[in-house]
């Protein structure tokens, strides 16, 4: 018995980082169900990554055969560039993502990353190269040191101080009696959804993949922090490939490219400026936005 008992806890600490490294991507795809298990390839190479450049060739997707979630989306974000995506709720943003990750697989067309079929490659390889901010950052019981650390194995202090540094969250930690060695989460020091966030962006800086997906929350941070973490995550984008998942469109101004999409179609795609001149689908999500931006700074100002 005891010859067991030992083995099985030690599993079950495995288990547990597992699941919640698994709860770090389920809340940013907001994933509901476990998706179905996608194997490698036999004899499938590790994706080699020279820029990040993404390509969606025609992709289709369904959950459900019966229902239809993609129809033939293509999008191309070169290497080092940021692309949002914008539209509806249920129009297929987080699904794109999920894609991404290969969490489900294309029923067709095709995902290429540097010109390789995501299919054709390890998932472990994959998965290394994206980095994902959560909307809500899952913290473990432990230092704020060893959850920034969690972003890659064998990581030095100055790394782990740099990383903490461009996120923005070095200097709370300093201002803290016990710096990096602060206990978090459940049993340790409550960190504001601000902080928590920028915890989230220190390990990702650390893992340094050179693609980035963010699916941006509707999240209950204020106006202050929300800026604070678009800086930090706008920095944490530099030279890097980005898709982000845009909920609020004042954030994305500056992308490369905004696509709208629509029932899984996409209906529009340039640049800010552009959307807004053409007087589409876009224009008109910027104008309500404007509007209920305005409306609640007044509510704000009363
Ligand atoms: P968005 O992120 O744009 O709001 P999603 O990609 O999450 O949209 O969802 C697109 C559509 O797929 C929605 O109609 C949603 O209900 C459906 N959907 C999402 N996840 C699942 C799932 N696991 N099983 C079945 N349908 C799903
Ligand atoms: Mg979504």
């Amino acid at each position: 018995m005891i010859q067991i008992t030992m083995p099985l806890g030690f599993l079950g600490t495995v288990y547990r980082e597992i699941r919640q490294a698994l709860v770090d991507m389920g809340e940013m795809f907001d994933l509901l169900h476990q998706p179905a298990e996608i194997e490698d390839k036999p004899g499938a190479n590790a994706l080699k990554v020279q820029g990040g450049a993404i390509s969606f060739d025609k992709v289709e997707f369904h959950y459900d055969p019966s229902r239809p979630i993609l129809k033939g989306v293509s999008l191309e974000v070169p290497a080092g560039q940021t692309v949002a995506l914008v539209g509806p709720s249920g129009s297929g943003k987080s699904t794109i993502g999920r894609l991404m990750f290969r969490f489900y697989e294309v029923t067709g067309g095709a995902i290429r990353i540097d010109g390789q079929d995501i299919r054709d490659v390890t998932q472990d390889s994959l998965q290394a190269a994206i980095g994902v901010v959560p909307q809500d950052t899952v913290l473990f019981n432990d230092t704020i040191r060893y959850n920034i650390a969690y972003g890659r194995d064998g990581a030095s202090e100055a790394e782990i101080i740099a990383a903490a540094k461009a996120a923005k969250i070095h200097d709370f930690v300093m201002s803290l009696p016990e710096g990096y060695n602060t206990a978090v989460g459940e049993r340790g020091l409550k960190l504001s959804g601000g902080e928590k966030q920028r915890v989230g962006i220190a390990r990702t800086i650390l893992k340094n993949p050179p693609i980035l997906l963010l699916d941006e929350a509707t999240s209950a941070l204020d106006t202050q922090t929300e800026r604070d973490i678009q800086t930090s995550l706008k920095a944490m984008g530099e030279g890097r490939t980005v898709i982000t998942i845009a909920h609020r469109l004042s954030t994305i101004v500056d992308a490369d490219c905004i696509v709208v999409l629509e029932k899984g179609e996409v209906v529009e795609r340039g640049r800010h400026e552009e959307l807004l001149a053409h007087k589409g689908r876009y224009a008109q999500m910027w104008a309500r936005q404007s509007a209920e931006e305005e409306e609640e700074a007044g509510e704000a100002a009363e």
